[in-house]
């Protein structure tokens, strides 16, 4: 059975303001938008536009999805694909080009061409370099196969294509009969890329709109742009589109549904920016911003908003980083101790790991997660190998884990509880988990 139209979904959803079903669908089904426009739901969705020479493609989804998504596309078009624009440079917006490229081998047509930001090249050389962390902490972020056995394999696909066209801040261009405008910005990455297209009325986004909130803080990852995305968000409500589609989550129809939208969420970002910024202005540590500065519940209630990938205090913890150092203001953590000596000390004044890890687990039974969490840590680091404490690690990260909302803070708990396993089990630590952006 088909799923809903996404079109009416994202209305409905807008409108009563109540996330009802889960907005991030990866079903690979192709929804027509409007003549000769589709998008084929997945991560990420690929948004094909028929050209009259051919098909514009704006992403081409990840390397395990581009072929679902390619076998969807081919049952609403046979033309050959012009050109694929890349919005940014991330995996599951590139990963999938390989298959474009293969396809158009098998038919003797020509490659397609790829456009990009002139940041992309320098992505991927990033990927290339530091190919062994990127794939620790996408295993750490979303699951999967234990990072053991793909640490070695190449980070970037081998087949991506890489941009044919560069630009730096706009290309307009005709392709067929369709009209094109790509702008740079900042905002999830450094390479973003926003398109315009007149003949549609219609703006393709990339992912600086993504049916949750903005991932502008993550974790693990390199700087994110709060400033430029919500300028990038107000730059695109000013054009009074009738259709929007990002390249996660749902289509949007409507003028001032999707003015609306846009800058909601560019407020929300421009709001806690001038709440850090004022805050360091007056001399606050970083504990202090992260305790006092907050979204409000009713934003964060927003079914285009909830904080179920990225959360608010992993941004306000980026805009820390871009505006000041990686010193966060308490001295005893500029030049701390090792974790093994403070744990080793901890232990020592509490009379050996028992009494720390039975305050642990009281804590985390009655929901006291972060600090069960600090203490769990010193008993580990003082006694790395005992099995009564990894049992006992396992336990509160597990509980931890069903108590956060973000996918990002789930998926590091979640691999600490795996690592704390394996050193129990003697087995290699197993963090399989199922992709799923509402889990
Ligand atoms: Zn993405």
């Amino acid at each position: 059975m088909m799923s809903e139209h996404p079109l009416s979904l994202s209305t409905r959803m807008i409108d009563s303001g109540v996330a009802d079903t889960p907005p991030n669908r990866i079903t690979h089904e192709l929804s027509e938008l409007a003549d000769g426009v589709a998008v084929v739901e997945s991560f990420s969705h690929v948004i094909a536009i028929d050209s009259g020479d051919g098909l514009v493609l704006f992403d081409t989804s990840s390397a395990p999805t581009g072929k679902a998504v390619a076998a969807s596309l081919r049952r609403w078009s046979d033309e050959p694909v012009n050109t694929i624009v890349f919005t940014h440079g991330h995996l599951d917006h590139v990963g999938g080009s390989r298959v474009f490229a293969a396809e158009a081998a098998e038919r003797s047509r020509p490659r397609p061409r790829v456009i990009g930001q002139a940041r992309i090249p320098a992505r991927f050389e990033r990927y290339q370099a530091t190919s062994g962390y990127n794939q620790t902490i996408n295993l750490r972020q979303f699951g999967g196969a234990a990072a053991a056995e793909r640490r070695d394999k190449p980070f970037l696909p081998p087949g991506t294509l890489w941009p044919d066209v560069v630009y730096e801040d706009e290309l307009r261009e005709q392709i067929g009969e369709l009209d094109v405008e790509l702008h740079h910005c900042l905002g999830e990455t450094d390479d973003h890329t926003w398109t315009w297209l007149p003949d549609h009325d219609m703006i393709c986004a990339g992912d600086q709109f993504i049916w949750n909130f903005p991932n502008c803080g993550n974790p693990q990852k390199v700087q994110r742009y709060p400033v430029e995305w919500a300028e990038s968000l107000r730059a695109m409500a000013a054009l009074d589109a009738e259709l929007f589609v990002p390249a996660h989550g749902l289509p949007i129809t409507g003028r001032d549904r999707i003015r609306q939208c846009l800058e909601i969420v560019a407020t929300t970002l421009e709001t806690l920016v001038s709440q850090v910024i004022e805050a360091m202005n007056s001399g606050a540590a970083l504990d202090d911003i992260v305790q006092s500065v907050s979204v409000p519940a009713d934003t964060l209630a927003l079914p285009y908003l909830r904080p179920l990938y990225d959360e608010p205090e992993f941004v306000i913890r980026n805009i820390w980083r871009l505006y000041g150092g990686w010193w966060d203001g308490n001295p005893a953590r500029l030049k701390p101790p090792s974790d093994h000596a403070i744990g080793l000390e901890l232990v020592a004044l509490a009379g050996g790991t028992d009494p720390l890890i039975e305050r642990a687990l009281e804590l985390s039974s009655t929901g006291e997660h972060r600090v069960a969490c600090q203490l769990i840590e010193l008993a580990v680091a003082a006694e790395p190998e005992s099995h009564a404490v990894h049992e006992a690690r396992s336990a509160i990260y597990g509980a931890r884990r069903g108590a956060e909302s973000s996918l990002m803070a789930k998926g590091i708990f979640l691999s600490a509880k795996a690592d704390s396993d394996a050193v129990v089990t003697g087995e290699v630590p197993n963090t399989n988990m199922v992709l799923n952006l509402g889990d």
